[in-house]
């Protein structure tokens, strides 16, 4: 079969979830990326291959085609905005809460609400819902630490066991979206690929335990 298909995901938690689920669907990569400084891994399904990406990037190498399929973290698709994606499967892998936290003895002010995070957009948006006006303070890691110096009043971050704000004298205040990795797919290979594309879906859906 000459049609080649690209898979891209992302390293850490998503990888290492998404690798056992792509090995029931059939797809083994010929080595362990998570071992590997590669970025491009040929598979055991002949024609198929993956890309190992920064996870807030597999977004847009599907949505341009320099991917056909890829796995992201709905925390990522939210904050992308996947009008330009198709998101046919949720995958279960990953599973997380995007959570507002902050100081256990909240501090009272005047001013708006200051919020430390990496989801602006998303942010902005759970709070425009809500009728409150924030401002929201930029960060790219370590949300936790911006409470406790004064940066922010409250994040907006990943929380899975609550280890991490717990360790940061933080607690969870409210959900903002419950997370899981997704498939997602390039509108035009789910056009011009379509059988091979629709197999691999299948199949993935068969290892997620839908069928
Ligand atoms: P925890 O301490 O278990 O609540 O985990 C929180 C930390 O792990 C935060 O730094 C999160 O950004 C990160 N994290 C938790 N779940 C995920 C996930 N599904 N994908 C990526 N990062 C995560």
């Amino acid at each position: 079969m000459s049609e080649t298909i690209t898979i891209a995901l992302s390293k850490g938690r998503i990888l290492q979830e998404a690798l056992p689920l792509l090995a029931r669907a059939g797809i083994v990569p010929e080595e362990d990326p998570a071992a590997s400084r590669k970025l491009v891994f040929a598979t055991s399904e002949p024609g198929v291959g993956l890309v190992v990406i920064r996870a807030a990037d597999v977004p847009t190498f599907v949505e341009n085609g320099a991917a056909d399929l890829g796995i992201a973290g709905k925390d990522v698709l939210l904050e992308y905005g996947g009008q330009g994606l198709y998101e046919p499967l949720d995958l279960g892998i990953a599973r997380c809460r995007l959570m507002v936290a902050g100081p256990a003895q909240a501090r009272e002010t005047w001013r708006h609400l200051r919020i430390a995070t990496k989801y602006v957009t998303t942010t902005r948006r759970y709070y425009a819902a809500r009728g409150e006006q924030v401002e929201i303070v930029k960060l790219y890691g370590s949300m936790e630490l911006a409470p406790l110096v004064g940066l922010a009043d409250r994040i907006v971050d990943l929380v899975d066991t609550g280890n991490t704000l717990r360790a940061n004298g933080l607690q969870p205040l409210e959900t903002v979206a419950e997370i899981s990795s997704r498939l997602i797919v390039n509108k035009a290979a789910m056009k011009m690929k379509h059988q091979r594309v629709k197999g691999l879906i299948e199949r993935l859906a068969a290892a997620v335990g839908c069928y």
